[in-house]
Order: C-alpha cells, then sequence, then structure tokens
C-alpha cells in the first residue's frame, strides 16, 4: 500500500511508500506558546489517526512526562523532545531535539537559563508597553501563561484579556510584531552550541521549517557542526518545498521529519493531522537514534 504525504493549503501528496501509518514531530502545548494542554494534544492525535507524536515546546521539556503518559494510555509512540532558538550566521534557525532524555543535567540547565532570558524578555516587553502608556502588568502575563516558557503570544493575549486590545491580531499588529514598538528581539542560542546541547543529551538535531527561516545555505554548514535532520514536512511548506527539502535531505544524508508545529487553534481548527509524517520516516529516525546510542556506548 502506498502512503502518501498530505500538507496544507493544497500541497501536491508526495509518494512516498508505506504501511499507512503516520507521525507528526512539531507539536506544541501550554507548557509554550500552545493552548492544549499534553492529554488533550494526545488526544487530537489519536483522532486525526496519528501512530506516533513528538512534544517539541519551545525551550522547555516540562510536558514531556504527561504527554508520554497520555500517549501510552493510547498506544502511540511518544518521542520527547523540544524546539530550540538559535542562530547560526547572524540567521535565525530553530532547532528540534529529538529522543531527548529529559532529565539530562546539562540539558536542565541550559533550559532554565533559556527560561529565564524569555522572561526578562517579557518583562522589557511589559516596560515598553507602560512608556506607551500601556498599563499592563508583566504578573498579569506569567499568571496567564502559567508556564516557564512565556513567550510574544502570551503577552498579546494578556493585552486582550485585559481590554487593551480588542483581539490578538491587533495586539501583533500594534505592539508585538517585528519593528513596532513593544517588539524585544529574542535572545537566541549559537546553532552549534544548540546541536551540541541535544546531542550530549542523547537527541538528534533537526532543523525546523528550513522555508520559514529561509535557511537553505546553512544547511551544509550545520551539516558540518553535526545537524541530523531536516523538516520536510511542515505546514507551511507549501507547493514543491517538500520535494525540495526531500531532495536536499537526500543529498547531505540528512533524515527527513515533518510536523504540523501546531500551537492549538489556528484560523478555527488546529493544525495537528494537517501533515502527516509516514512511519518509514520515523523508523529511519529511531534507527539513527539506536545507531547513536550504540556508537555513544562503544
Ligand atoms: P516569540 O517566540 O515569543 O517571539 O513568539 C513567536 C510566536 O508568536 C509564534 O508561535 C507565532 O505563532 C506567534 N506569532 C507571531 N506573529 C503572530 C501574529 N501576527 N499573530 C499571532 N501570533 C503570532
Ligand atoms: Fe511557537
Ligand atoms: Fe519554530
Ligand atoms: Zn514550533
Amino acid at each position: 500500500m502506498s502512503a502518501s504525504m498530505s500538507t496544507a493549503a493544497g500541497a501536491p501528496s508526495v509518494s512516498t511508500g508505506g504501511d499507512g501509518r503516520f507521525a507528526d514531530l512539531h507539536l506544541h502545548t501550554f507548557f509554550s506558546d500552545g493552548t492544549f494542554s499534553p492529554e488533550e494534544l494526545e488526544e487530537r492525535g489519536k483522532g486525526v489517526g496519528l501512530a506516533a507524536m513528538a512534544l517539541t515546546d519551545h525551550d522547555t521539556v516540562e510536558g514531556c512526562e504527561r504527554m508520554a503518559q497520555a500517549c501510552a494510555a493510547h498506544g502511540i509512540e511518544f518521542v520527547a523532545g523540544s524546539e530550540l532558538t538559535a542562530e547560526f550566521d547572524g540567521k535565525e534557525v530553530h532547532l528540534l531535539g529529538y529522543f531527548l532524555d529529559t532529565a539530562n543535567e546539562m540539558l536542565c540547565a541550559e533550559l532554565k537559563r533559556f527560561q529565564a532570558v524569555r522572561q526578562a524578555r517579557i518583562e522589557e516587553m511589559v516596560r515598553r508597553l507602560n512608556l506607551l502608556n500601556i498599563p499592563l502588568e508583566a504578573e498579569s502575563v506569567f499568571r496567564l501563561a502559567n508556564c516557564r516558557s512565556p513567550g510574544r503570544p502570551h503577552v498579546g493575549r494578556a493585552l486582550v484579556q485585559e481590554g487593551l486590545c480588542g483581539s490578538l491580531d491587533e495586539a501583533f499588529d500594534r505592539f508585538l510584531k517585528k519593528g513596532r514598538p513593544a517588539w524585544v528581539p529574542k535572545c537566541k542560542v549559537d546553532a552549534m552550541d544548540a546541536i551540541t546541547l541535544i546531542h550530549q543529551a542523547g537527541g538528534l538535531a533537526v532543523m525546523a521549517h528550513p522555508a520559514l527561516n529561509q535557511g537553505d545555505e546553512l544547511i551544509p554548514q550545520l551539516v558540518r557542526q553535526g545537524l541530523d535532520g531536516l523538516e520536510c514536512f511542515h505546514t507551511r511548506n507549501v507547493g514543491h518545498m517538500p520535494e525540495h527539502y526531500m531532495r536536499l535531505a537526500a543529498r547531505y544524508n540528512l533524515l527527513v521529519t515533518g510536523g504540523s508545529d501546531c500551537h492549538g487553534y489556528s484560523k478555527g481548527k488546529p493544525l495537528i493531522g494537517g501533515v502527516k509524517l509516514p512511519g518509514v520516516y520515523f523508523d529511519k529516525l529511531k534507527e539513527a537514534r539506536r545507531q547513536k546510542a550504540r556508537a555513544g556506548a562503544a
């Protein structure tokens, strides 16, 4: 039976062969800027027929234990992950870490540091809003976010909740979008350090949504730094992009991954289920992890 790769926005199907098992390896919960709980996300994944799911909240692995339990209860394979915001050659690049040891000491210490930077960034955004006579308190944002890894969407939602903006779109358009008065650039970790951090925590490092960051020219350099894979399938990889990135993955001997990048409801419906990575690629990812673990133990 042949499986097809589905992507959003009418992207062509890529025939891959397979057995009808699918994975979504890029998902967020309310432990970062998503809105679903781990249990809700798992339930929705099951609802759209996923056989495997990875949780990739920004700069945290906090939701992984709950998600692992929810998945185990319903026979779904689970991968503990995280999405790190990195920089290479002055360009932003998001790196997904998969199969992370969530108790790894250096990983936990570094994530804690990234989270402290995120919290300081929220305070700076609020300070800038206050300078514009927008009476938002940082405490309202932290209370609403209720997680260690807050971001701009939480500031936007707090502005709406406090009646200071009519909608999230308005909050971004007036204050939070790049170049707007309360926009504060995000502190980024060096991509080489991010890859090293992921590897030392037992993980595989994958470049997320390459098209979104226009980072094609970074790929060969990141490969030299030990990059393991490329997210060829993503909600925003439309048209011929999946094939383009599959070719690059083949050229640089990179693993192929994919996920919806679901953050909850988006334009009335969750993205989960819109991108389904055929099980054959997920199996290759698992095999690569086993090989790395064997090489590490030898
Ligand atoms: P941050 O990582 O804190 O800079 O925030 C990035 C997050 O903000 C991403 O998850 C985006 O989904 C979200 N975001 C970016 N632009 C907008 C926008 N115009 N409206 C709503 N959410 C947005
Ligand atoms: Fe996000
Ligand atoms: Fe991202
Ligand atoms: Zn993401």
